[in-house]
């Protein structure tokens, strides 16, 4: 498997760090928690887990690994957001709280809790034709819409079309979570297109 020399980090400051650990273990790739700048130093990826984004915001401005982590996205640094994760990488959000702040890396507008509340919470198969083996299965919790994709490209849309995945370079955004539905085919594409596409 592509992923089985690399390490990823796993932003680990809030949100379901766990179940994105076990699919890397699931994979055989090796991982390490993120959550000072120095865990950034020789990681070959970043996984930005689902939780609660404006908590994980305040809480990188707390740990300092904020502007080290905007630098190595910029720097190019290949990064997959789940959820809150996909919106800590957009330019522009709405329903934002006051003075939530977010990495950057997509330049596109998400829509925060665009579902409702957590009892909207459900789970349906998606539409993401960068995957091979047919629809991918999707946990959606209190999460966001893709409301404005600007330059970045669309890899997941729900059977009505809305937009819950892009990607722009070595950014990639869901606004669902595979990894609570044992759903590892998205990890294993960004692993193998993404992250190890970057080295080669
Ligand atoms: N609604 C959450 C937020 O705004 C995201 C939910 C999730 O990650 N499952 O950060």
């Amino acid at each position: 498997m592509a992923g089985s020399h690399l390490t990823i980090g796993v932003l680990a400051l809030q949100g379901d760090v766990r179940e994105h650990e076990l699919v890397l273990d699931g994979l055989g790739v090796s991982h390490r928690h993120v959550r000072i700048p120095t865990d950034l130093v020789g990681i070959d990826g970043l996984i930005i887990p689902g939780g609660e984004s404006s908590v994980i915001d305040k809480l990188s401005r707390i740990f300092d690994v904020r502007d080290p982590l905007i630098s190595a996205i910029a720097g190019g640094l290949p990064v997959l957001g789940t959820c809150a994760g996909l919106i800590l990488l957009a330019s522009t959000v709405i329903g934002a709280i006051d003075g939530q702040q977010t990495f950057g890396g997509l330049d596109i507008e998400v829509e925060r809790n665009a579902f409702g509340g957590q009892v909207e919470s459900f789970e349906t198969s998606i539409d993401m034709p960068v995957i091979a083996g047919g629809p991918v299965m999707a946990a959606f919790i209190r999460a966001p819409l893709i409301r404005d994709v600007r330059g970045c490209s669309v890899i997941a849309t729900l059977p009505n079309g809305e937009i819950v995945g892009v990607r722009s370079g070595n950014c990639v955004g869901i606004a669902f979570h595979p990894e609570l539905v044992a759903e590892s085919r998205v990890h294993e594409w960004w692993l193998d297109a993404v992250v190890a596409g970057a080295q080669r």
